[in-house]
């Protein structure tokens, strides 16, 4: 006999659902209304797509930070709104999928009420990972990656123990600027920088994806995830963005996740590990149609955000949230047209030799560090 509350669809609360992942995610529950429910949206200024994501799904509950005339009444403005979505009674899981440190209070909040948070935000793991650790391991909360890599690697070690695995490989498509020189990066434009070859993306992960930022951001995000040290995440460029991650175990037996490159499938495994369900968003895999695929080394010449950002996890305490907001800070210079798309490795070297060593014992710490480190980089590049 199955109990009533165990055929329950589960609530899902979706911060952020007016972005890539969140309208992503909105197409993956609108096919799996058997099983989830869309019980809270928020958003940060989108109200038209926002009004029409309610008319579709009517959650019980919907957020959006900046309030303007074109919100309905009942709906919660302020960034209080994100805490009171992600702790909803009626929320099981929360998909955080809003962009940057804005994410990081819902992310532990949800996390102290023991939510599943289906975690696309790698920002609140790269600020906080220590954190979010601590409060999950203090209760029945548990953050589920969204990331394509972090999915993979966690559908590769099935359960197994951190100690039977030798290392990870996390795939980098290498971005829009693979093939360019050094002095051609010096000229490279927004628009050439948010044409991404394989992922349609928000704005933020476009130009992070450019700059290999990202990848630095997945090392640290992997490293909490899966209690890995460094020097067990490695990075390898693979241009056509199939394989997600290797994962090599003690015995030398390799395991690798494949899709084609659509994000549905992560969103979905996040709402549904560690069950797997019938879904048809994912085109069929034709090993012909895709090949070849084929790998090639990081160029850290070219792209040195990556081994800041290695670096400034290995070093821990504040450092990679200097990282994560000084790059926050630079990338939204360079999308305003203020910075050179080059300048954005040298304004997180800056920040991270200046405030690297802050003090971060909490939640507070971080911010302040993340503060601290905007503002360096609007001091430093004027912007
Ligand atoms: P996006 O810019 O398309 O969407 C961001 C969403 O967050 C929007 O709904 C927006 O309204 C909301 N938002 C923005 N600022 C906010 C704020 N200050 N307060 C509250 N809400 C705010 O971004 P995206 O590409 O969907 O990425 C979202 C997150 O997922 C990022 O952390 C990104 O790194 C991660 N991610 C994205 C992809 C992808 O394919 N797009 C893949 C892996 C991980
Ligand atoms: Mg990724």
């Amino acid at each position: 006999m199955t109990s009533k509350s165990a055929t329950r669809p589960k609530g899902v609360a979706v911060l952020g659902s007016t972005g890539s992942i969140g309208t992503t995610a909105l197409r993956v529950l609108d096919r799996q209304r058997q099983r989830f429910r869309v019980t809270a949206l928020t958003a940060n200024s989108n109200a038209a797509l926002l009004k029409e994501q309610v008319r579709k799904f009517a959650p019980e509950f919907v957020g959006m930070v900046e309030s303007n005339a074109d919100c309905h009444d009942a709906w919660k403005s302020g960034t209080a709104a994100l805490v009171d979505a992600a702790t909803r009674e009626d929320v099981d899981i929360v998909l955080n999928a809003i962009v940057g440190v804005a994410g990081l209070d819902a992310t532990l909040a949800a996390l102290e009420k023991g939510k599943r948070v289906a975690l696309a935000n790698k920002e609140t793991l790269v600020i906080a990972g220590d954190l979010v650790k601590k409060v999950c391991a203090s209760g029945s909360g548990e953050v589920i990656p969204v990331d394509s890599e972090h999915s993979a690697i966690l559908q590769c070690i099935a359960g197994r123990a951190t100690s039977d695995i030798r290392r990870v490989v996390l795939t980098a498509s290498g971005g829009p600027f693979r093939d360019w020189s050094k002095d051609r990066l010096e000229t490279a434009t927004i628009d050439d920088a948010l044409r991404h070859p394989t992922w349609r993306m928000g704005r933020k992960i476009s130009i992070d994806s450019a700059t290999l930022a990202n990848k630095a951001l997945e090392v640290i995000e992997a490293h909490f995830l899966f209690d890995l040290p460094y020097d067990r995440i490695e990075v390898v460029v693979h241009p056509q963005s199939i394989v997600h991650s290797f994962v090599e175990f003690v015995d030398g037996s390799v395991i690798a996740q494949m899709s084609v490159p659509t994000m549905e499938l992560p969103v979905l495994y996040a709402l549904t590990h560690p069950e797997r369900v019938v879904d048809d968003g994912v085109p069929p895999f034709d090993p012909i149609k895709l090949s070849p695929m084929t790998y090639e080394p990081v160029d850290h010449g070219r792209f040195p955000a990556l081994r800041l950002g290695i670096s400034a996890g290995i070093a821990g305490g504040a450092a990679p949230a200097v990282f994560n907001g000084a790059n926050e800070c630079a990338v939204a210079a360079f999308l305003a047209g203020k910075i050179r798309f080059t300048d954005i490795p040298g304004a997180i070297s800056s920040a991270l030799d200046k405030l690297g060593g802050l003090a971060s014992s909490s939640r507070e710490d971080l911010l302040a560090a993340d503060a601290a480190a905007r503002h360096h980089v609007k001091e430093v590049f004027k912007c």
